[in-house]
């Protein structure tokens, strides 16, 4: 690292997170420094991003279990009623041949949501061990959860999009079950948890070692 890729931070700088605004930090007041421009409160790193952005996933992996344990459809046909969580809807869409909406569901309704949360974890941990390794790739895979928290609303709109395709086949009806307001739940912890982390602190040890 050379002088020119220098930190903001290290040269005394603060960016404001509201409108950015890039402020010298030693022509703030110490106690409770805001933004000339727009008055926000001004802060060098997200405060407490690694603390908020562990409790937001502990809580997000706690809603996983109902969301993948309860019922997300109830399935009405000929008199009967069939509960189907989101694993056994991906095994009943492949025995039934629909391989392709298996594969949408399981993408979206359980490999996304859970490699984001990894993710995260291994983000956090690295973070918090000062690990050196390397750094571009870990910003990279903190740019792709970003990338992939943009779209995680389609993860619910899977359910909706199920019911539709259900309706269609004009067989039978279909309703939304407990499983789909804790999945929605993760999704938007997650997103919260992804937003809370600071990716500017992975570069914050390598700079101390220069
Ligand atoms: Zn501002």
């Amino acid at each position: 690292m050379n002088a020119r890729s220098e930190s903001a931070l290290r040269q005394g700088f603060v960016g404001c997170h509201d409108c950015d605004l890039v402020v010298r930090a030693d022509t703030l007041p110490a106690h409770q420094a805001r933004c000339p421009r727009c008055d926000a409160v001004l802060h060098a790193r997200k405060p407490h991003s690694i603390a908020r952005a562990w409790a937001l996933l502990l809580a997000a992996a706690i809603m996983y279990i109902p969301a993948n344990i309860l019922p997300m459809t109830f399935t009405y046909a000929l008199g009967s009623v069939q509960a189907d969580t989101i694993m056994s809807g991906v095994i009943y869409f492949i025995h039934s041949g629909s391989w392709e909406i298996a594969a949408v569901i399981f993408i979206a309704s359980i490999f996304v949501p859970l490699a984001k949360l990894a993710i995260l974890v291994f983000l956090l941990v690295s973070v918090q061990l000062r690990l050196r390794w390397r750094p571009r790739d870990r910003t990279v895979l903190y740019r792709i959860t970003e990338l992939v928290g943009r779209w995680s609303m389609v993860d619910v709109y899977v359910v909706t999009i199920l019911v539709a395709l259900v309706k269609l086949g004009g067989v039978a009806s279909i309703e939304a079950g407990p499983a789909a307001v804790f999945f929605a739940v993760v999704v938007v912890l997650t997103m919260l948890a992804a937003e809370s982390f600071d990716p500017r602190i992975i570069w914050d040890v390598i700079e101390e070692d220069s």
